[in-house]
């Protein structure tokens, strides 16, 4: 006899049962019962299993996005140094002309920051 409790289960029912009896023991139904219950809960652990492995998968992905976004932060703040061509001397990039390069860059820069979930990086001149 399998080892598997489900079918055990399913096994120990049929043999009640044959020949088909009316007057079947109290458990024997329950017996049907367990074993679909059984499988119900292995299909739900099996779905865990994999959310769990995507869970992992994602937060790996989002070490890679967040990065690349560090990256691209540090490079548009130092792409934004001395990049001022609307001759605005302050460090607000709003108040440069809208197709200011630093202007640009810094609003970039701010985007990043908020996706990133940090304060924007202030430039103290
Ligand atoms: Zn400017």
């Amino acid at each position: 006899m399998s080892s598997d409790i489900v079918e055990r289960l399913r096994a120990t029912y049929t043999v009640w049962n044959n020949p088909p009896s009316p007057e079947l023991p109290e458990g024997a139904g329950v017996m049907l019962e367990a074993a679909a219950e059984i499988e119900r809960l292995r299909g739900q652990e099996a779905a865990n299993k994999l959310n769990a492995a995507q869970v992992v998968a994602l937060r790996a992905e989002i070490e890679r996005l967040r990065a690349a976004l560090v990256g691209a932060r540090l490079a548009l703040s130092q792409g934004a140094v001395a990049s001022c061509e609307c001759l605005t001397k302050t460090p607000d990039p709003e108040v440069h002309a809208v197709n200011c390069r630093y202007r640009i860059l810094m609003l970039g820069e701010r985007a990043v920051s908020a996706a990133l979930g940090e304060q924007e990086v202030r430039d103290e001149n």
